[in-house]
């Protein structure tokens, strides 16, 4: 299966993803799958459909990418919903819709989500730590929300012209 890792400004990714109700179906294997394979691909910890053009409410992680990680976890995590926050703390993100582009920004401590696992049952998940900044980053993601919304607009207009620029010259140099 091929895929295409959606990058910013593409339309889809400030878009709210639909509501999957189409559990126990091939087609959410066959999106399950390509989301991993993508994920390990482009060495990301965690992927939000929309990222490979895919419009469901769907997203994988795997904290085990990251070496200092002492608690790691595989999951796939479908219509999640944020429904606890708490506390404050800065965290440096990067993104596979954004390359090159790293950024520090506000997140909640701690999170809890409410959302179905692949089968359709309810999971809850209660996170702290790594863990809850990916889900928040990556429910985000399913929202339309980009990780530059959080900045302020003259910081955001700063990175984003960065980031449009080299954009450019990647293109240019590609044809
Ligand atoms: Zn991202």
């Amino acid at each position: 299966m091929s895929y295409r890792i959606r990058t910013w400004p593409d339309k889809i990714l400030k878009q709210k993803m639909k509501e999957v109700d189409f559990f126990n179906e091939k087609k959410l294997e066959d999106y399950i799958d390509q989301m991993w394979e993508a994920m390990y691909k482009e060495e990301g910890v965690g992927l939000a459909a929309n990222q490979i053009g895919i419009p469901y409410q769907i997203l994988v992680l795997d904290t085990s990418l990251r070496e200092e990680e002492e608690n790691p976890v595989k999951m796939v995590i479908i219509n999640p919903k944020i429904v606890h926050k708490e506390g404050e703390v800065e965290s440096t993100e990067g993104c596979l819709s954004f390359p090159g582009v790293q950024i520090t920004i506000p997140r909640a401590e701690k999170v809890k989500v409410v959302a179905k696992n692949e089968k359709g049952e309810d999971v809850e998940i209660d996170a702290d730590d790594f863990l809850a900044i990916v889900l928040q980053h990556e429910i985000d993601h399913l929202n339309g929300i980009p990780f530059i919304n959080y900045l302020s607009p003259l910081k955001r207009k700063m990175v984003l012209d960065k980031y449009m620029k080299a954009q450019k010259e990647l293109l240019r140099s590609k044809s």
